[in-house]
């Protein structure tokens, strides 16, 4: 006697349902294909979600942005402002209305390159293209594209060199 996974009744039978007529073996091959289905999709969408923020992370370490202040401008990452906050409740508001503009565009802006990424079918196509992507971001830190000082004639340097 065996209860059926389908309809739950049991059967008398031993292959098929007494009850519902499902075939046991195939209707198991079927769940179980439709498990491995749904843990794909599930770790795809998870791996969408980590690469979403590894690339928004490296937006925010290296992508250099126009930055407004009296006596501290200049063309930074929005990590390199954080600081900055320390420096009084002007230094303060100044890095927060920065980070209220840049946050969000490029919280945006990863969320759709990682979506594009995934409607890449190849894994290694996909992954080789993130890859890519995010080397290009550090190898830009190495040029000079970053400046410390709006009113400051010196510069521009790279992001390693603007610290000194
Ligand atoms: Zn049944």
């Amino acid at each position: 006697m065996y209860s059926c996974p389908a309809c739950k009744k049991i059967s008398i039978n031993l292959t098929t349902c007494s009850s519902c007529g499902v075939v046991f073996k195939e209707f198991l091959e079927r769940e179980m294909e439709s498990r491995r289905e749904k843990y794909k999709i599930e770790s795809r969408k998870d791996l969408q979600i980590i690469f979403k923020w590894i690339i928004f992370l490296t937006f925010i370490i290296t992508t250099p942005c126009i930055f407004f202040a009296i006596a501290s401008g200049g063309f930074i990452p929005v990590a390199f402002m954080l600081p900055l906050m320390s420096e009084g409740v002007f230094g303060f508001v100044v890095v927060a209305i920065h980070l209220l503009i840049y946050t969000p565009i490029f919280y945006y802006l990863s969320r759709l390159f990682s979506w594009a990424l995934f409607e890449i079918r190849s894994d290694v196509i996909r992954n080789s293209l993130f890859a890519i992507f995010i080397a290009l971001l550090w190898a830009m830190t190495f040029m000079p594209i970053y400046s410390r000082a709006a009113h400051s004639t010196t510069g521009p340097y790279n992001l390693w060199s603007i610290q000194n």
